[in-house]
């Protein structure tokens, strides 16, 4: 059932079972099996409950489906940016117009800054329609 959510200046109408139930059904061997993906995936083992309880509000398994492209290495942290879709539409959102990654659009939890867009990119053929994407930004150690 398609639910009202309310993130800072954010709203938007999401389905958070219907999306539980996409990622549910798909497997992590699926995905990109670079270090690159591999890396990010076992730091994923590591993020705070804060970001967990964020993707799992949204119905989002971090490990799986979406893209992650690792950007540049600096002070051993590696700078990781990607996304992930999700089965829902933007209401409205904060400074309409302006890029996703203005700072008003921008939702900062712990270490991730996250933004949403109905841009989308890769959208896999059996996700059920409305699809938006949840876009993230975040600095990782290397420990593969
Ligand atoms: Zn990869």
């Amino acid at each position: 059932m398609m639910k009202k959510v309310y993130l800072q200046e954010w709203i938007l109408k999401i389905d958070a079972e219907k999306t539980k139930e996409y990622y549910d059904s798909i497997t992590v061997e699926e995905g990109c099996g670079c270090d690159y993906c591999r890396n990010y995936i076992k730091n994923c083992k590591t993020f705070s409950k804060e970001v967990m309880d964020f993707y799992t509000m949204l119905g989002i398994d971090p490990e799986k489906e979406g893209e992650f492209m690792e950007f540049e290495a600096n002070a051993g942290k590696h700078l990781y940016m990607g996304f992930y879709h999700l089965i829902g539409e933007i209401v409205k959102r904060p400074n309409n117009g302006a890029d996703k990654w203005d700072n008003a659009n921008i939702i900062k939890i712990g270490n991730v800054k996250f933004t949403f867009t109905d841009k989308l990119d890769l959208v896999p053929d059996n996700l059920p329609k409305p699809v938006m994407q949840l876009e993230f930004e975040v600095m990782l150690p290397w420990i593969l």
